[in-house]
C-alpha cells in the first residue's frame, strides 16, 4: 500500500483544446480521489501555452464540467490561490526566467541546429542503427561558435541536458520502470521564438505548485524521466520545493475495437453527458470503473465511498474499456438511489427545455411533478426519459399528439373497440371516484373479465390513447394524474 511521505498536493492540468473529453475527466477523478482520500489538496491549472490550439471557450468548458461533475479544487483557475496564476498563458515570464536560470547553471543550453542539419543527422544515425534523437552536436559550443552561429542570424533553440545515466523510478501504478540513458537525450525545452513547451511549464509549475502526486495519462510515460531530470536541475537552483514527485501512469481507455477511445469518438465528449441526462453521480461511478474498482462483486458506489478506499496502488494498469450500455446501467443505479424531492429537483430543468415547465414553474406544474416523480423513478436510465413518459401529463391539450407508430401497433380496429370499451367504464355515470384503485377495478371488470383480453392486450391501446405511447408510468396512476376530464377527451379524440 501506499502511503505518500509529504502531505499530498495533487493536480489536474488539462490543455483546453476542443471539448472536455472522458480521458480528461478520468485522470482528474483519480487524482482528485487521491487528494481527497489523504486529505491532501487537489490544484486546478489550465496548460493553454499552444495559441493556435487552446480556446477560451474551452477553458471556459473545462471549469463548467470540472464544477458539474462536482470535483471541487484548493487552489487553481477560477478561484486562485498561493501559487498563481494558474492559467500557463499567464505564466511566461515565470518559464523565461526559469529557462535562463537552467541554462546559466549549465543545466541547459542553446542549440542552433538548422532543421535540415538535424534531419540529416538523424538519418544518418538511423541507418547506422544509432539512437536517433538529439546527438548533442551543440551541446558545449564555446561562447564565440555561439556568436558566429548568431552572425549567420540563426535564433536557437533551448535544450535541456539530459545527464548521462539510466531513470529508474517506481510507478504509484505499475512500478519500477527504468528508461536506459540511450533512450532519453537533450530535449527542447523552448522554441526559437522564444516559446516554452510542455516539456519545461508543466514540472516547473508541479514544482512551483508544490505537486507531491502526479498522475495522469499513460501517453505521457515517456517524458517522467525527462521531467525527474528536471527536478534534479530544478533542486540545484531552487525552482520549487526541491523534491522530485512521485508518479502514476493511468491506464488507457479503450473505444471499440482495439483503438484508444478517441477525442472524435461521440462517447468521448462530456459535454453531451448532462443533457443527455446522466448524473454526474452515475457518471464518476463509471469512470472510476475505468481503472479501479471498489471490491470485485461491487460497481455501484458513491463518491464519498470511493474517496474513503481509494488506492493508487490497486488502479489497474491494464487499459479499460468504455461502454456506454455499463455507464447507463450505472447512472440508472444512481437515479434509484435519488431521493424522490431530489431526483424531482434535477428533472425539473430537463421539463423546462422541453418547455413542458415554464421558466418560473407554477403550484400547479410542481406539484404534478412532485406526484409524478415516483412514478419515473425506477423506471430510467437517463433523466431525459422522464420527459417523454411525463410529457402526457403536462403538455398543452391542443398539443397532444400520438406517437404514429405507436398508433399503427395499437389502435387498429380491435384496439379501438377496448378503447370504446374504456371509455364505457370510466364515465362517470359508472365510477364513483377518480382514484387509482377504483380506476383499475372499473378497467379490469370490463376489459379482462367482460371482453375477456390478456392484460397487456387490454390496457396497451388505452395507455396509447391517453398518454401517447406505449413506453409509460403504469397506467392506473398515470389517468388519475391526467384527471377524470382530460382522460374521457384523450379517449373521445381518438374514437372519433
Ligand atoms: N496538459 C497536459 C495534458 O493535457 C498535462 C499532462 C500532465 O498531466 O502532465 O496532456
Amino acid at each position: 500500500m501506499h502511503e505518500p511521505t509529504r502531505p499530498v498536493v495533487a493536480r489536474f492540468c488539462p490543455s483546453p483544446t476542443g471539448n472536455p473529453h472522458v480521458g480528461m475527466a478520468r485522470t482528474a477523478l483519480f487524482s482528485w480521489a487521491f487528494a481527497r482520500h489523504h486529505g491532501g489538496k487537489f490544484v486546478f491549472r489550465v496548460e493553454d501555452t499552444d495559441a493556435s490550439r487552446d480556446s477560451e471557450d474551452s477553458y471556459q468548458l473545462l471549469i463548467d464540467v470540472m464544477r458539474w461533475l462536482g470535483l471541487d479544487w484548493d487552489e487553481g483557475v477560477d478561484i486562485g490561490g498561493p501559487h498563481g496564476p494558474y492559467r500557463q498563458s499567464e505564466r511566461m515570464d515565470i518559464y523565461a526566467d526559469v529557462a535562463r536560470r537552467l541554462v546559466e547553471g549549465g543545466f541547459a543550453y542553446k542549440a542552433y541546429d538548422s532543421a535540415d542539419e538535424l534531419e540529416g543527422r538523424r538519418n544518418a544515425a538511423r541507418a547506422a542503427g544509432k539512437p536517433s534523437g538529439y546527438d548533442g552536436l551543440h551541446r558545449d559550443l564555446t561562447p564565440e561558435q555561439q556568436a558566429d552561429f548568431e552572425a549567420e542570424g540563426r535564433e536557437p533553440v533551448i535544450r535541456f541536458k539530459m545527464p548521462a545515466k539510466d531513470w529508474t523510478f517506481t510507478d504509484l501504478v505499475r512500478g519500477d520502470i527504468t528508461f536506459g540513458a540511450e533512450n532519453v537525450q537533450d530535449f527542447v525545452i523552448v522554441r526559437a521564438n522564444g516559446q516554452p513547451l510542455y516539456t519545461l511549464t508543466n514540472p516547473t509549475d508541479d514544482a512551483m505548485m508544490g505537486i507531491t502526486h502526479v498522475l495522469r495519462g499513460e501517453d505521457l510515460l515517456s517524458s517522467t524521466p525527462r521531467q525527474i531530470a528536471l527536478y534534479e536541475a530544478f533542486a540545484e537552483i531552487g525552482v520549487g520545493g526541491g523534491f522530485t514527485p512521485e508518479f502514476g501512469h493511468l491506464p488507457f481507455v479503450m473505444g471499440n475495437g482495439s483503438a484508444k477511445l478517441s477525442k472524435r469518438d461521440p462517447e468521448s465528449n462530456l459535454l453531451d453527458y448532462k443533457p443527455k441526462g446522466f448524473l454526474p453521480e452515475g457518471l464518476l461511478n463509471y469512470m472510476a470503473l475505468l481503472g479501479w474498482s471498489i471490491a470485485d462483486d461491487r460497481d455501484v458506489f458513491t463518491l464519498e465511498e470511493m474517496v474513503e478506499v481509494f488506492q493508487i496502488g490497486r488502479v489497474n494498469p491494464n487499459p479499460a474499456r468504455f461502454d456506454l450500455k455499463k455507464c447507463e446501467a450505472i447512472n440508472a443505479d444512481h437515479i434509484r438511489m435519488l431521493s424522490v424531492d431530489d431526483l424531482q429537483q434535477r428533472l425539473l430543468p430537463f421539463f423546462q427545455a422541453a418547455n413542458l415547465i415554464g421558466a418560473e414553474p407554477s403550484a400547479d406544474q410542481l406539484a404534478t411533478l412532485a406526484v409524478a416523480t415516483p412514478l419515473v423513478h425506477e423506471r430510467m436510465t437517463l433523466l431525459t426519459e422522464a420527459v417523454d413518459m411525463l410529457r402526457f401529463l403536462f403538455i398543452a391539450d391542443d398539443d397532444f399528439m400520438i406517437d404514429e407508430a405507436d398508433r399503427a401497433k395499437s389502435l387498429d380496429h380491435a384496439g379501438l373497440e377496448v378503447v370504446r370499451a374504456a371509455r364505457e367504464a370510466l364515465d362517470v355515470a359508472n365510477l364513483t371516484e377518480w382514484s387509482t384503485v377504483a380506476i383499475e377495478s372499473a378497467l379490469r371488470s370490463s376489459l379482462v373479465d367482460g371482453l375477456g383480453l390478456k392484460p397487456r392486450l387490454a390496457f396497451g391501446p388505452v395507455r396509447v390513447a391517453v398518454t401517447g405511447s406505449r413506453i409509460s408510468p403504469p397506467l392506473f396512476e398515470s389517468l388519475e394524474l391526467l384527471g377524470h376530464a382530460r382522460t374521457m377527451a384523450r379517449l373521445d379524440a381518438v374514437l372519433t
